[in-house]
């Protein structure tokens, strides 16, 4: 059953059908075509995976740090290396256009950076004579065999905010990606490979819900950190945590942008439109709803419609497009039945995609810019994350008005406000109930030294992922007190330039 275009599991350091007997289709969401299969992991491939993993612990854990930095040094180098390549499999399997999938692999890269430095990042604290006769410090130790299970949106990107600085803190790792964009993940593996990692360090199980369960429920599984929609984060917190797993599940969202008067409408039009139709609006911190607050609408609409209706749809890999497909068939109807439903509620196309068609590619997924005017917050345009290429736009009298009606949705990702007013953009910062924010920057995506995560329901438990929350959740601290009453020993002396391995 294993063809070449079957994309296999990858465990102990080499791809494997392991005792899958189920497959699901890859497609190319540009063409309508299906690509490849992939195989649908069972609890027994899962299993197989965890023995890997839990045996690559005993020696990956007692490397030293040098060793597994060296690792990430070389993975970055071959990230940079391979990025063509790489572009090129995440545009074909998600439908993104390629300078977008670059953007993506570069965001993860850092992530790498990141882990290339884990020696100062694990840096703990020490106490002299803290009381008399005694030390105390504090280190940090790996959790076990940990799981990632990603989305379909950032193929590459939202695993690399997990496994490099669950690796390079000395745990090893199983990632079970999307199964309808799985290739980058088994690329990403080959290159670990290549950089040095041992095997079993580092494992990839395609699946669906068979093998997601099968990584909440398992013994052998210390933590588990979700990336994906809010009702499976939910689902993956409880179940995950009620078998005494740290867990942190990063759900969707609904990211609002403030628009003040005082804004620079043309800078805040450009930018909106990109953060809100870039990747087919397929971002997790993508600008679904605009809140224009008092006179701004009126002059706002007509530049967001001038420049939404400018979008280049069409396939990913052709240079030269600005928007891609949506990933399925069935996401396309979808965003199409919501931009129904909301024109039925009372709002106002101003821009409508529907009914876009992209010549020679008739049977693509493809969905045009969708621009709504007049939402309100009953509406289920307004309510749900759509995710695709849709804007809706509310109105606001004032930035407290603007501010409540942010406060009061259930997601708490990202938000942004365009304005030149200073106090306004500090106010705003420290009133909403929002994980990122952005002044002046639609997609406040936090660089990798720092941590991603959202509020409320866009995130289940309690740390943020890479960064220094990473690195947190990745480990366990140990806290030593200690007294020598005396101590006399000898080190032998060397001649040559000492170097620590
Ligand atoms: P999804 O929730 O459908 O899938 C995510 C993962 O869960 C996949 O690996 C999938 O195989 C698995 N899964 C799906 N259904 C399951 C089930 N019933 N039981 C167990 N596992 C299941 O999400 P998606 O459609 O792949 O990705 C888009 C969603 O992810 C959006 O909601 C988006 O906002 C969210 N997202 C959030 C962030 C963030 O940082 N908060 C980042 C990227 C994407």
């Amino acid at each position: 059953m294993t063809t070449t275009n079957t994309i296999q599991h990858w465990i102990n350091g080499a791809a494997t059908p392991g005792a899958s007997t189920r497959t699901a289709p890859v497609w190319n969401p540009a063409t309508g075509a299906e690509q490849a299969a992939v195989l649908m992991a069972e609890a027994g491939d899962v299993d197989t995976a965890v023995a890997a993993a839990a045996k690559a612990f005993e020696s990956w854990s007692e490397s030293s740090l040098t060793q597994r930095t060296r690792v990430m040094f070389r993975l970055r180098e071959l990230l940079v290396e391979h990025e063509d390549e790489l572009a090129g499999i995440i545009a074909a399997e998600h439908g993104k256009v390629i300078d977008d999938a670059r953007g993506e692999i570069v965001r993860g890269r850092e992530v790498v950076e990141y882990a290339c430095g884990i020696i100062s990042a694990l840096k703990g604290g020490y106490s002299d004579q803290i009381s008399t006769g005694i030390d105390t410090f504090d280190f940090r130790q790996p959790l076990g065999v940990v799981a990632g299970i990603t989305p379909f949106n950032f193929p590459i990107m939202v695993p690399l905010w997990m496994h490099p600085i669950a690796i390079a803190c000395g745990n090893t790792f199983v990632l079970k990606p999307s199964e309808r964009d799985p290739s980058a993940a088994s690329f990403v593996a080959g290159l670990y490979k290549q950089a040095g990692l041992p095997d079993g360090v580092f494992n990839v199980v395609h699946g669906d819900k068979v093998a997601v369960d099968a990584l909440l429920d398992h013994p052998g599984i210390e933590a588990v950190s979700f990336v994906g929609s809010t009702p499976i984060a939910r689902y993956v917190h409880e179940r995950a945590t009620a078998a005494g797993k740290r867990v942190q599940a990063l759900g969707g969202a609904k990211n609002h942008a403030v628009v003040l008067p005082d804004a620079d409408l043309e800078y805040a039009a450009d930018h909106l439109t990109a953060a809100a139709f870039g990747s087919a609006g397929q971002r997790c911190m993508a600008i679904s709803a605009a809140v224009a607050v008092g006179d701004a609408a009126d002059a706002l609409l007509p530049v967001l419609a001038e420049k939404a209706a400018a979008i280049r749809v069409g396939p990913g890999q052709d240079v030269g497009n600005d928007m891609g497909p949506v990933i399925t068939a069935q996401a396309r109807d979808r965003v199409a039945s919501y931009v129904a439903s909301g024109v039925e509620q009372g709002a106002v196309a101003v821009v409508d995609g529907r009914d876009l068609k992209v010549e020679g590619h008739e049977d693509g997924f493809f969905v045009g810019p969708t621009l709504l005017d007049r939402v309100t917050t009953e509406m289920d345009v307004y309510t749900d994350e759509v995710f695709g290429p849709l804007l809706v736009v509310v109105r606001a009298a004032d930035l407290d008005e603007a501010i409540e009606l942010i406060n009061a949705n259930p997601y708490g990702n990202g938000t942004a406000i365009f304005t030149s007013d200073g106090e306004a953009a500090r106010r705003f910062q420290r009133g909403v109930h929002v994980g990122m924010i952005g002044v002046n920057v639609p997609i406040p995506v936090p660089m990798s030294h720092y941590s991603f995560g959202g509020w409320k329901d866009s995130l289940f438990g309690d740390y943020h992922v890479h960064g220094p929350e990473g690195v947190h959740f990745y480990t366990r601290a140990k806290v030593v007190t200690s007294r020598w009453p005396h101590v006399s020993r000898s080190v032998e002396a060397a001649f040559n330039f000492p170097t620590h391995g």
